[in-house]
């Protein structure tokens, strides 16, 4: 097993378009645990607010969710519980999109997340801008984003789609005879591409945290653990995608670890879903995929530095002050559901439960 560190940095060596947080996970003694949860549980219960937190945050956030009635979730299953809830208030512990796809799906309701600057490296690399004018360059191509994109990048598409259900609907489009244009993770477009064969434009975008798995040190990995399986998330990538014996979504993963009848996993994701694999699969081992190795440097990391800026004491003060609310512009809003309700309507038409199964 490779050796981590607690703190998430040093992102920014790479030369990336963008700053990359370095963040400390917050250290908390019990009783100042217990204290917050007691604090966070009286304050949704007084601003009729409920608790949504993604499987990468920290596991004192996802358990603080299902202890007050909330849910942890990949992002589209979040926006869905939140619709369905009665709460006025959701609080979306997780990364910027995700607080705005809850809004774009709940628009009467109030989203608050604990942190604001809390984005993703692939919204982040996938400017609105630069996309549209991407996208006016080849106005014969049907535009499909992933989930990871901000609400204007939505806006823009045709669709929007998870990992979970990418395979199945490009397959649909090639069927009618599209040509695709696709945005922004480079790795899970490739891998869409490959087993689907569809004629895709594929942006060059990457999230840091998948990207930084090493194949070779993997491969080392497996030798030496030929009783474990291999599980990876398709943002990984193509040297890692082929040492997979699963390929998943983050929901994915949890049921095949939970289903599978092997003891051991290796696993090539944000080691934030540990916490929700050890619930799903207990007395199964769970070892984080290498990111450390010959090929890695010393910023490899499994752990989202957005994910990690989440922490107990920020959603405490969130609520309480009101702060930190999600605002999508209205005429955003509006074209951004039509991307978002298309793969909804597919999904519903073709039997599937969309909802739970797929990822961001
Ligand atoms: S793990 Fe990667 S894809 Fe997920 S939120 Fe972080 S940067 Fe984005």
């Amino acid at each position: 097993m490779n050796d981590v560190c607690e703190t998430t940095g040093g992102f920014n060596d790479r030369n990336l378009p963008y700053h990359v947080p370095e963040t400390t996970p917050e250290l908390l003694d019990d009783d100042q645990k217990e204290a917050l949860y007691e604090r966070i549980a009286k304050l949704l219960k007084e601003k009729d607010a409920v608790l949504v937190a993604h499987y990468y945050v920290d596991a004192d956030l996802q358990i603080l969710a299902e202890r007050t009635g909330g849910y942890v979730s990949d992002s589209l299953d979040m926006a869905r519980f939140g619709n369905e809830s009665d709460a006025s208030t959701l609080v979306v512990a997780g990364v910027r999109f995700m607080g705005e796809t809850a809004k774009i799906l709940n628009p009467e309701k109030t989203i608050l997340m604990p942190d604001l600057d809390a984005n993703c490296s692939l919204d982040l690399g996938c400017e609105a801008e630069a996309f549209g004018k991407f996208c006016d360059e080849h106005p014969d191509r049907t535009v499909v984003v992933y989930a990871n994109t901000s609400a204007a990048v939505k806006a823009r598409a045709d669709w929007m789609v998870t990992s979970g259900s990418a395979v199945e609907v490009i397959n649909h489009l090639q069927e009618k005879g599209e040509k695709i244009l696709w945005a922004p993770d480079k790795y899970l477009g490739d891998y869409v591409q490959q087993q689907t064969n569809a004629d895709m434009l594929i942006w060059d975008g990457s999230c840091i945290v998948h990207e930084s798995f090493k194949g070779s040190e993997l491969e080392a990995m497996k030798k030496a653990r030929p009783e474990s399986k291999v599980l990876v998330h398709p943002e990984s990538p193509p040297s890692v995608i082929a040492l997979a014996d699963f390929v998943g979504s983050t929901t994915g993963l949890i049921n095949y670890a939970k289903e599978s009848d092997a003891k051991e996993f290796i696993v090539a994701t944000d080691r934030g879903i540990f916490h929700k694999m050890k619930q799903a699969a207990p007395g199964k081992v769970f070892l984080e995929a290498p990111t450390a190795g010959h090929s890695a440097t010393c910023q490899s990391c499994s752990h989202c530095p957005w994910m990690a800026m989440n922490s107990l004491t920020k959603l405490a003060e969130c609520l309480e002050e009101g702060t930190n609310e999600v605002f999508v512009d209205d005429e955003i809003r509006e074209k951004a559901v039509n991307s978002i309700s298309r793969l909804l309507e597919f999904s519903k038409a073709r039997g599937h439960v969309i909802y739970g199964a797929n990822d961001a």
